[in-house]
């Protein structure tokens, strides 16, 4: 392998290759747009976009593509080569500042919400200079944002940067109270991500992998997760030749892949990167998602990115880490040695409790997907309740300051092993609470609510927007203040008096929290379609229009997609479900009861004196449970039929929930329970301990 710092990178239009192509001016154009967020000058966009095609064609492009993120939730791009005719046969390769700047893919194959009928098909997409561009397979990929003629947005990158800059603004704001003269705040996250790997083959036999991404049947393995045996533990050749892999492209890409280590359920394993500008985090974690699946099948394996792949196992999230950070460089969630004396993050801290509990109900849409519902509240991620850990020790200080008393420091303690010859450090001032959706960690925030599949735009506009949406209420108040110390103190103490209730360092898993958290009057979302309606409450709108994120259509419409898209999944299922039981499952369950009933009519016909009670009793349950899975094929059938009498976007997306969903499990049950008794030789497809437990 190459050096790692020799290929890092290799493949990036960074700010090495800009400084070393780009002439002086025109570098320091495009630097002041990428580190202030000022709008580029058009004439600069030439020049640009000829160092980089010169660029690209030496990393052997041969085409660009502007690459931009849908509400599909996944990346599009289309290719365009470089080539220009020049009149005697033959090509010149060419790319112009305008095709930098501008893109026009068809937008009318795009999910818009009822935004823009089909036969506004005019979208356009606009280089975003603020993501660097890339080579991968060929081709020049150029970050861009995407939106309709009409100027609605529709995509994930635009709105994020709107927030960005939302957010920005209002943090501007703060530190100038506090005497300092930044030139920009950023906010900055760290995706860990989590997948699983299975075997290609066994794969292909899965109608529902290859459909749906997750099993729709499959009952338990005699061994799942139980031995705890998995997480951190050693890593199997072929995963860890696939890790390095991975590693190795994420680096080419300039993706600061980090940690690798196997998760909790046998089969699953997560990657984290070192953290970044959201944006640029954004588009690195779409770029990791979809070199995990590329890669995989170079070493005969399959990326399972879905929520759920298997039942009774852990699904896959993703940790969110979240903070704000200066141009200078400074961590705005970093409490420093005495956090008490800290008002600025005090004030930062406050601004983020109150953001959460303001608006707690829009985080939780921002989490919502059919697959992420397997997920919250099934005792493994975070509960479909928000509330925020913040550790004993600043729970402590902000509860002093709320009473009006001296608030302490917590006393360093030191790791003791009771083994002289390890080394003492100092430890940690507070555990970590792993059941929390919204926790604490140190100098940032970890929103672990986010599904695996996800794009993480959508949790970071609404992070983004919330806290730039307090800050400006804290900074309007700070304006009139003669005494800002004073008054950012009064400001934490009614944070603490009115929105302690979202703070919670107890056990998010049990009963008792969702009784309490109910007697507090924090919401408790249960299901996607529970919570996207939120989305487009009044406050909500209010809300995205003031800091310019999104208009009430662009709010309304996308709650339209989210609440749609619900319903496609479970109809995808749902079909995919039906096609394996009556295809695959039926005949297997028939052949078997066949041998069965056989073997019973010779045994009885030979008038041996041999007792036959067992296989009478096996033949009966073995009938009996045939019979109820064709009986709840019938049901999930009709059930899908009947949906056509829910037409209103919001009841289509409920009846998908309350009764096509439900269907489905109890036919499930049924085969899962038929998977136990059929012969191994007849079963129709890879069992959880074929894939689960590959070599
Ligand atoms: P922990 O051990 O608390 O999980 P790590 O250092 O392993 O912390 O970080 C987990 C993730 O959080 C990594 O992706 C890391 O880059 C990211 N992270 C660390 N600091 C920040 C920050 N200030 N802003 C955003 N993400 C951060
Ligand atoms: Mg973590």
């Amino acid at each position: 392998m190459a050096k790692v710092n020799e290929i890092f990178g290799c493949n990036v239009f960074n700010e090495a290759v800009m400084q070393e192509r780009l002439p002086k001016n025109v570098y320091k154009a495009l630097r002041k747009t990428m580190a202030e967020g000022k709008e580029i000058d058009a004439s600069i966009a030439d020049v640009v976009a000829s160092a980089m095609k010169d660029w690209a064609l030496e990393k052997g492009a041969t085409h660009y593509t502007h690459w931009f993120q849908p509400m599909t939730g996944i990346t599009a791009e289309k290719h365009d080569a470089f080539i220009s005719p020049t009149g005697d046969g033959k090509v010149i390769l060419e790319f112009s500042g305008k095709e930098l700047i501008k893109g026009e893919p068809d937008a009318s194959s795009f999910p818009s919400g009822g935004l823009r009928a089909t036969f506004e098909a005019r979208g356009y997409t606009t280089w975003d200079p603020t993501s660097y561009a890339f080579v991968k397979d060929g081709t020049l990929y150029i970050p861009t944002a995407f939106g309709s003629y009409g100027g609605e947005v529709l995509d994930k990158k635009t709105p994020l940067l709107r927030s960005m800059e939302a957010l920005n603004k209002q943090a501007i704001r703060i530190l100038a109270k506090f005497g300092k003269s930044v030139t920009r705040v950023t906010t900055t996250v760290g995706p860990e991500q989590e997948y699983f790997l299975v075997d290609k083959a066994m794969y292909a036999k899965r109608k529902d992998l290859i459909l749906t991404g997750r099993t729709l049947f499959g009952a338990k393995p005699a061994k799942g997760q139980e031995l705890e045996d998995h997480y951190f533990g050693n890593i199997r050749t072929r995963v860890a030749e696939y890790m390095k892999d991975l590693d190795e492209e994420l680096w080419k890409l300039g993706i600061l892949a980090k940690t690798k280590h196997n998760e909790v359920a046998p089969a699953q394993h997560e990657l984290a990167p070192i953290f970044g500008t959201t944006n640029v985090a954004t588009d690195h974690n779409q770029l990791t998602m979809e070199l995990m699946k590329k890669i995989a099948e170079k070493h005969d394996l399959v990326c399972l990115l879905h929520e759920k792949p298997f039942a009774g196992v852990n699904g896959s999230g993703k940790h969110n880490n979240w903070s704000m950070s200066t141009s200078d460089g400074e961590n705005l969630l970093e409490p420093g040695k005495s956090p008490k004396d800290n008002t600025q993050f005090l004030l930062f801290l406050s601004a983020v409790i109150k953001a959460v509990d303001e608006y707690a109900d829009l985080l939780r849409v921002s989490v919502a997907s059919a697959g992420n519902d397997h997920r919250l509240g099934a005792n493994e991620a975070p509960p479909a309740i928000i509330s925020m850990f913040l550790g004993d020790e600043l729970t402590d200080i902000l509860e002093s300051i709320e009473k009006g008393e001296e608030a302490h420091d917590a006393l360093k303690t030191y790791m003791e092993t009771g083994v002289d010859a390890l080394p003492k450090f100092a430890k940690d001032t507070t555990d970590r609470n792993r059941t929390s959706p919204f926790a604490f960690t140190g100098n940032k925030f970890e929103f672990r609510s986010l599904g695996s599949t996800a794009s993480i735009a959508g949790p970071n506009i609404v992070l983004n927007t919330t806290v730039a949406e307090v800050l400006e209420q804290f900074a309007d108040r700070l304006d009139g203040a003669s005494d800002v110390e004073k008054e950012v103190l009064a400001i934490v103490k009614e944070t603490m008096a009115e929105h302690k209730r979202i703070i919670f360092n107890g056990n998010n898993y049990s009963d008792e929290w969702v009784e309490e958290a109910a007697r507090r009057g924090l919401p408790n979302l249960k299901t996607s379609v529970d919570a996207i309606p939120t989305f487009s409450t009044e406050k909500s709108i209010a809300l995205f229009e003031k800091h310019g994120i999104f208009s009430r259509t662009e709010v309304e419409s996308r709650t339209d997609i989210l609440l749609e898209g619900y319903a496609k999944v479970i109809n995808i299922e749902a079909l995919t479900m039906l096609d394996m039981a009556k295809k695959e499952i039926l005949p297997a369950v028939l052949k078997y009861n066949k041998e069965v009933f056989e073997t019973l009519k010779i045994k009885q016909e030979l008038g041996l004196n041999v007792s036959v009670e067992k296989e009478q009793s096996y033949g009966a349950k073995l009938s009996n449970l045939t019979e109820s899975l064709m009986s709840k094929i019938d049901e999930l059938e009709q059930v899908l039929l009947d949906a056509k009498n829910h037409e209103e976007v919001f009841d289509h997306a409920k009846y998908y929930r309350e009764y096509v969903f439900e269907s489905m499990q109890t036919l499930r049950m049924v085969a899962d329970e038929l998977e136990t008794m059929v012969s191994a030789t007849e079963w129709p497809f890879p069992t959880y301990v074929d894939l689960l437990f590959y070599v």
